[in-house]
């Protein structure tokens, strides 16, 4: 664990932001909490896209900028809250035209672009459930996606269409409407244009009564660990995305935000659409790539003042200026709107937050969720002392616990009981208590591996992680990835980060590999920082390093140098890949596995129009 602490001294925003931790958690109801968002008895009638568009209308404030649309080629244009209002009760007029239902799924392959809020926000008016995907999928995951989650519509572009739907469409009947964002082709058979559509549409529509446990979101997980899951989720959701955006994001009204992740992750919608636009902020919708000097130009353009991104792009950042200086590149750009970034998806390395300290003087806020949990459960927040290496500590109304641990690593569960661990600094598996809003409903047909998530009243997460003294969380690794070696067991993320903190060393995936002699071994697939050579000087040099930090029964035994480690599209080494490719094993699912190797941004070329 690194020792050094980041201390806060206020709340950026001045406000006592959680600084009496203990009793905000004490007084926090989530049943209030539904009440004062929906201004109903109950939090009855919660709707996502009311609250999330029409409420500022109706309040008033249908005027400020819903979203900022940075384009690729430059130059940017804005939508109020009350255009985003209007186009949405177009597009959701659009389906009800169609004869689209209740629950039935509306699915996008898009870049992040307007219509993508347009058709997330107008498919939850017309009480239809929205399920985006990776622009950067090939057609075989497209088409295993769209039959799993029964996909009735389909918004997309024509390049995309015709590369990844075309050819499956014929074997997807219950697919019967493809709507075309941008320019489309008039020889394009079973696809109508989308702004042709939406233009003849009303720009009213009246939201029909909404039950809040009707069935609003499709998300599918990353994939890290195997095939894909559908995670459904519900409109009260919105209760928790946006309650968890006031704590962990520290968003108000004239906050001017940008999420980078890809709109076909679960962080893409319930952060980059949804819990944002709850606060009534401005949403900056960047259509481009991930490049190192058009972000900082977009954060000091946009004068963002809350940006939300993944380990891998802090990563890049770190990579483009290293710590020790020249710093003359972050500082060509005056980021002086920025509070702090947070991050998540993945681990974020100590040396992350340290170098964001020094570098650009703003704190990294780590925070943990999954899509099952459909909001942020664990996090840093504005007013609290950062832990470089943690992921923070559980939101108010959220009861996290540490179970004891198993052979297998997982929780023990005997006779149907789990033991909460209740000494710090013991690893053991991460428990969540159900009962918050955005909690997945169920993976779709899929009823059994539902209910082996949980046991003896708690959601088990698949993570290992250990608390601290003070309640601080620590990430371990994912129960899956977790080495046994030589009766220890080793969360790869350790080894990890120990390796990060040499000069020459940009990320690292680690795997147990089996061996003869000592059952399994610690192996480190590396990739390195420009300017340095991947040689047997280098591989020494690295191994005595982990050895001297981690110990001779952590440390890696085996390094590889490799640049281009394999990543899902939203961002996560593939620790199980690695290990299959190094014991010669089928690759299974690599559905989501990132191949641009452009991580976190909008899209691929083709996503956007
Ligand atoms: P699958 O469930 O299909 O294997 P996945 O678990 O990667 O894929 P997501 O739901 O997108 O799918 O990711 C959630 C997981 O990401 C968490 O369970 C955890 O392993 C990891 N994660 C997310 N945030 C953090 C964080 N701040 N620190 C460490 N790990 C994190
Ligand atoms: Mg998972």
């Amino acid at each position: 664990m690194a020792e050094k602490v980041i201390r806060k001294r206020s709340s950026p925003t001045g406000r006592p932001n959680l600084r009496d931790y203990e009793r905000e958690c004490a007084r926090f109801d989530w049943g209030k909490a539904s009440e004062q968002l929906s201004g109903l008895p109950g939090g009855a009638g919660l709707n996502i896209a009311h609250e999330a568009v029409d409420r500022h209308v109706a309040q008033g404030r249908g005027g400020h900028v819903a979203l900022r649309c940075v384009r690729r080629e430059g130059g940017a244009t804005s939508v109020s809250y009350l255009d985003l209002a209007r186009w949405t009760n177009q597009f959701a007029g659009v389906l009800r035209r169609l004869g689209v239902e209740r629950e039935e799924r509306v699915f996008t392959l898009l870049g992040r672009c307007p219509e993508l809020y347009v058709t997330a926000l107008g498919t939850l008016k017309n009480l239809s459930v929205f399920c985006p995907l990776f622009s950067a999928f090939g057609p075989e995951p497209v088409e295993q996606r769209l039959r799993l989650g029964d996909a009735r519509v389909l918004v997309t572009t024509e390049a995309l269409y015709r590369r990844k739907v075309a050819a499956s469409r014929d074997g997807l009947p219950q697919l019967e409407h493809v709507l075309i964002v941008g320019p489309r082709a008039a020889d394009l058979p079973g696809t109508m244009g989308f702004e042709q559509m939406v233009d003849a549409a009303p720009q009213t529509f009246t939201i029909p009564p909404t039950d809040p446990e009707a069935m609003a979101l499709l998300h599918f997980t990353s994939g890290t660990t195997g095939t894909p899951k559908g995670a459904v989720h519900v409109h009260q959701a919105v209760v928790a995305h946006h309650v968890t955006a006031g704590y962990a994001l520290d968003l108000h009204p004239d906050d001017v935000y940008w999420c980078t992740a890809d709109p076909g992750w679960v962080t893409g919608t319930s952060y980059g659409i949804i819990a944002p636009l709850t606060h009534g902020v401005t949403v900056v919708v960047d259509e481009g790539d991930f490049d190192t000097r058009r972000w900082y130009r977009i954060l000091a353009d946009e004068r963002v003042s809350v940006w939300y991104t993944a380990p891998t792009a802090v990563r890049m950042l770190m990579r483009a200026t290293p710590r020790g200086g020249p710093y003359d590149l972050p500082r060509s750009f005056d980021l002086s709107a920025l509070r702090f970034i947070a991050s998540v998806g993945e681990p974020l390395n100590p040396q992350a937050v340290v170098w964001g300290d020094e570098v650009l003087g703003l704190p990294v806020h780590d925070n943990w969720w999954q899509t099952e949990t459909g909001c942020i459960m664990i996090a840093n927040f504005a007013a609290c002392d950062i832990r470089p290496g943690s992921m923070g500590r559980p939101l108010p109304g959220v009861k996290a616990a540490v179970l004891q641990q198993g052979p297998d690593g997982r929780a023990a569960v005997v006779d149907g009981k789990v033991t909460v661990v209740e000494r710090p600094g013991v690893d053991g598996e991460l428990a969540l208590r159900p009962g918050w809003p955005s909690m997945f409903r169920g993976y779709l047909h899929d009823r059994q591996r539902y209910d082996a998530s949980f046991a003896d009243g708690w959601y088990l997460t698949g993570d290992l992680v250990r608390e601290d003294a003070d309640g601080y969380f620590w990430f371990v690794g994912r129960a899956d990835d977790v080495i046994k070696s030589a009766g220890h067991l080793i969360g790869p993320f350790e080894v990890e980060s120990a390796l990060m903190e040499h000069p020459a060393v940009a990320e690292a995936g680690v795997i147990g590999k089996p061996d003869e002699v000592a059952g399994t071994i610690v192996k480190a697939f590396v990739s390195l920082k420009p300017g340095h050579v991947a040689d047997g000087a280098l591989e020494n040099e690295l191994l005595a390093f982990a050895r001297r930090r981690l110990g001779p029964a952590v440390a890696p035994r085996e390094i590889a140098f490799d640049q281009n480690l394999p990543k899902t599209r939203s961002g996560k080494v593939m620790r199980r890949l690695l290990r299959a490719r190094e014991l010669g094993l089928p690759e299974g699912d690599i559905s989501t596995l990132e191949t641009a190797g452009l991580v976190g941004s909008g899209a691929e070329s083709e996503g956007s129009r």
